[in-house]
């Protein structure tokens, strides 16, 4: 059972600089190293930075590789670490870019290697044995923190600091590993797949506030696609409904979900303006989970030719 083990840098890899303060310097290897190197993982460098510096096509890359793996080379299961500032944004990307054949696992480290008390080599144990469990093969991508087993449409950083920060709001996580054992309590319905080989889409994402100021809404419709989150069921101040109405009538694609963090949109309760009839009525899309992956489903979306049904992947959230 040959896993893949891809390091990119993150908190996990850090270590404490002469100035006091710490920076990625552990490759793939000496992460290996530390849980004892065994001999059924290979370890490969994919980069060594902050999660904060990846881009989409650093993604790609990431699916590509995956792909050759699970292929021609034969491995059959893959852990990649990484700073957890934007695991939940990768594994969801990964997730839905294509059906993985073999298990593939996320995650990293809240405390560095020179913290007491440091979560990266229990972790990494926890995502191996994750990526060894033939039970983990068809949950799509994974992220496995604090004995935890999240689903990548769930999973969600919680906490600035905690090393328990990853939840997954509305379900909870999929299983637990538990002395090394992997106990899978639940499996989500299979991911609308958005199998983009190019990731070309622009697509915004805004928080809509108490009195927001339109001058941001238009500014940020300057894009292939906008998505913001709503107040509450995914409710807009009335204002903006005339402004998104003339943007969609031009060819913007916005898409509107709740700022709440979890739970579906509404769909026919209200009917104010800025409501979600109202804004249905506009030609505005409906969409369900949080923004930061709405924005995600868009933009793989309107990356793809022929476009795939858009109200279609705005409500795909499971
Ligand atoms: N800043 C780090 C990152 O690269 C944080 C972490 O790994 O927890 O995301």
């Amino acid at each position: 059972m040959p896993i893949l083990y891809l390091g990119l840098g993150g908190t996990i890899a850090c270590t404490l600089g002469d100035d006091g303060l710490v920076r990625a310097t552990r490759g793939a290897g000496t992460l290996l190293a530390e849980v004892g190197s065994p001999p059924d993982v290979t370890a490969e460098d994919m980069g060594l930075g902050a999660s904060s510096d990846l881009g989409f096509d650093d993604l790609l890359a990431l699916a590509a590789r995956l792909e050759r793996a699970f292929g021609q080379e034969g491995f059959t299961g893959s852990v990649i670490t990484q700073g957890t500032d934007t695991i939940e944004e990768v594994a969801y990307t990964l997730h839905l870019l294509r059906r993985w054949p073999c298990p593939v696992v996320i995650s990293g480290a809240m405390r560095h290697a020179d913290l007491p008390g440091r979560d990266g080599p229990a972790n990494l144990l926890d995502a191996l044995a994750v990526a060894r469990s033939p039970e983990a093969a068809q949950l799509g991508v994974l992220v496995v923190m604090g004995g935890e087993i999240h689903g990548a449409a769930a999973v969600t950083k919680s906490h600035a600091q905690s090393p328990a920060t990853f939840r997954s709001p509305d379900w909870g996580p999929l299983g637990l590993v538990a002395e090394r054992q992997v106990l899978i309590a639940r499996r989500p319905p299979p991911p609308l797949l958005l199998p983009a080989t190019r990731i070309d889409a622009r697509v915004n994402l805004l928080r809509i506030v108490l009195d927001t100021d339109p001058a941001l809404v238009e500014a940020a419709l300057k894009a292939d696609g906008l998505v913001l989150e709503g107040m509450g069921g995914g409710h807009l101040p009335a204002r903006l409904a005339p402004l998104l109405e003339e943007a969609v009538a031009q060819g913007s694609v916005v898409a509107v979900t709740s700022r709440t963090g979890s739970g579906p949109s509404l769909r026919r309760t209200y009917g104010a303006v800025g409501a979600e009839s109202d804004l249905r009525g506009r030609g505005i899309l409906l969409a369900d989970g949080p923004g930061l992956k709405v924005r995600i489903r868009l933009t793989l979306a309107l990356s793809l030719t022929p476009r795939p049904d858009l109200a279609a992947v705005a409500a795909a959230w499971l």
